[in-house]
């Protein structure tokens, strides 16, 4: 019976990961913004498929479109360190995407039109990943994920549920690099989600 149930999940998994392969796959020829013409590299998502907490920033940078991943320059080198601190590393518990999957020229804010034109993709990656938790890295996906008048500094590390998720906004890690004193804040963010994952069991 054991095994079944081992079986069984080993297949959802599959299922999982296929679809985000398909998604990812459909997702390599949208132009339904004008970024689409600019970027080197689409930058859909890392981590695992089973994930039940999903990250999601604002946007790739140049490093990012450069190697077609989300967070590898010096602020994923610092969400990294954060990740780790709880037990979280994209290559075995967690799945970190983005608002918009293009880089916006010149690392701009990505505009209202390109977040709402990539809006599918990323509920298309919700759906199939499925998280219990997502976290929001900054103001830009906090305010389109959980309330346009999302204050960072006054709501960083409030769980709210929404459409049966637990969502939680904190401070970008490329603003805590300008801003080294918010580093307690976030660091306390990240403890609070680990004890947020530990009541749900999802460790
Ligand atoms: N900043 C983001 O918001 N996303 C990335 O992938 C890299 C930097």
């Amino acid at each position: 019976m054991k095994s079944e149930r081992k079986y069984v999940t080993m297949a959802a998994v599959i299922a999982m990961e296929t679809n985000l392969q398909t998604l990812e796959a459909q997702c390599q020829s949208c132009q339904n913004c004008p970024l689409g013409k600019t970027r080197t590299n689409l930058v859909f998502g890392v981590g695992v498929p089973n994930a039940k907490v999903m990250f999601v920033g604002e946007g790739p940078g140049a490093q990012e479109d450069a190697q077609g991943k989300p967070f590898v320059g010096l602020s994923g080198q610092l969400l990294d360190k954060y990740l780790n601190l709880i037990d979280l590393d994209r290559n075995k518990n967690i799945y970190i995407g983005n608002m918009v999957k293009c880089r916006p020229p010149l690392n701009r804010d990505p505009k209202q039109e390109e977040t709402e034109a990539c809006l599918p993709w990323l509920r298309k990656q919700v759906k199939a990943l499925q998280p219990r938790i997502i976290v929001c890295l900054g103001r830009i996906a906090a305010q389109r994920l959980i309330s346009t008048d999302f204050r960072v500094t006054r709501q960083h590390g409030e769980f709210i549920e929404k459409g049966g998720i637990l969502m939680m906004g904190t401070f970008h890690p490329a603003a805590l690099l300008r801003n080294p004193s918010q580093k307690a804040d976030a660091l306390a963010d990240f403890q609070t989600l680990r004890d947020k994952m530990t009541e749900l069991g999802l460790y």
